[in-house]
């Protein structure tokens, strides 16, 4: 049914910069609503163990974001199950349309939408898509027991993939454009430890091979950047680590941004180019992209709302 819902502050998104957000402006007595989008807790819900939030050593990235989530709650923060597909900031109270049907004006809005998997762009990628390739090792990696797989890219997310991957296949072959990794020395290190991974350096995914009936993958031909040379490789799952794109399209023709959509925001603040809105988390950083530098800049656009909101009565 349709609904109309008014709060003084809207917060998109619930990752750890949206949760984030949520417990400080609840503090300050805004009675937000954060509406979860689609992936409720964010990129980490798809991760297992988070090595460097501070004050765990080791904590599991979902269980991570339930607590968040419990925190905002406890906090007073109204968490809604909802999807924001359209969001119009020409004028003030800014208003969200919601999947459910729910229209939601707000004074103030903390965009925290972050990034999502990015994809090569290969046709034969989309076409097994779900069928042996896939953007996510916690979520599929139980699959391919005792298969031979591999890993595209040489980030955090690829190196971190490809060892988690090894508790299920038989080898794991790491394929990077390039022959230096970008993740961490630690990760680096177990990579080049584990008898299960082979690294394959200049190299590109240029094909996905399989069959029609039942869609399922059978191989794929990489080409060596150097020489252009394709060779194929057998492997029953392909996992795609080639980063992340910041989820901006719902703010893209409304606000400035950068380097590819993210958002701009000024100097040490999360204001954005309309006064009223703000941004954190991966949405607005390609630098970082950190659980504990977006849970900060969380903080950061609830205490800035405040004082906006503040500043106006
Ligand atoms: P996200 O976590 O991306 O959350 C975005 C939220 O916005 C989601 O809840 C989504 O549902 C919501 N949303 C999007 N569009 C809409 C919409 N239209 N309407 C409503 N809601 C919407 N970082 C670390 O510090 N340590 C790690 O160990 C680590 N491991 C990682 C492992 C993997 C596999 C990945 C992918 C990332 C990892 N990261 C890690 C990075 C970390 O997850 C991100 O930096 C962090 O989650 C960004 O937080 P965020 O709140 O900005 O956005
Ligand atoms: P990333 O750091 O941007 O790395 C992407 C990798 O994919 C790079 O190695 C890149 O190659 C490669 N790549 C990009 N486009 C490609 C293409 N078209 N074809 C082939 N290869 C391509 O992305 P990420 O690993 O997803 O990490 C994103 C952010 O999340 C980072 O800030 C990261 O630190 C964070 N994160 C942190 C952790 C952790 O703290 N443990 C874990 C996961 C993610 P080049 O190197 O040649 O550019």
């Amino acid at each position: 049914m349709a609904d109309n819902r008014h709060t003084k502050l809207l917060i998109i998104g619930s990752g750890p910069a949206g949760y984030t957000a949520g417990v400080y402006a609840s503090r300050a007595m805004l009675d937000p609503l954060l509406v979860q989008g689609i992936e409720p807790g964010g990129q980490l819900t798809t991760t297992t163990e988070v090595e460097n939030w501070p004050g765990d050593t080791e904590v599991q990235g979902p269980d991570l974001m339930v607590r968040m989530e419990a925190h905002a709650k406890a906090m007073g923060t109204e968490i809604i199950g909802d999807i924001i597909s359209d969001l119009d900031l020409s004028r003030r109270p800014f208003t969200a349309k919601g999947d459910s049907g729910t229209t939601y004006t707000c004074d103030a809005v903390v965009l925290a939408t972050g990034a999502r998997a990015k994809w090569l762009g290969l046709e034969t990628e989309e076409k097994f898509k779900g069928f042996g390739v896939s953007a996510c090792a916690t979520c599929d990696g139980f699959f391919y027991r005792g298969q031979e797989i591999v890993v595209i890219g040489g980030g955090n997310t690829a190196v971190e993939e490809a060892l988690f991957l090894t508790k299920f296949a038989s080898k794991v072959t790491l394929i990077h454009r390039r022959d230096e990794l970008r993740c961490e020395k630690i990760l680096e290190d177990r990579l080049m430890k584990n008898e299960k991974i082979e690294p394959l350096w200049f190299h590109e995914l240029v094909e996905v091979t399989g069959t029609d009936m039942p869609l399922g993958v059978e191989g794929i031909k990489v080409k060596n950047v150097k020489t252009g040379e394709i060779t194929e490789l057998a492997c029953k799952g392909v996992f795609v680590a080639i980063g992340h794109a910041p989820a901006s399209e719902l703010v893209i023709d409304q606000l400035e941004t950068h380097m590819g959509g993210y958002v701009v925001t000024k100097p040490d603040s999360t204001a954005t180019s309309i006064p009223g809105v703000f941004a954190a988390g991966d949405l607005t950083d390609h630098l970082y992209r950190q659980a504990v530098t977006s849970a900060g800049m969380g903080c950061m656009a609830a205490l800035e709302a405040e004082r906006f909101l503040a500043g106006e009565e």
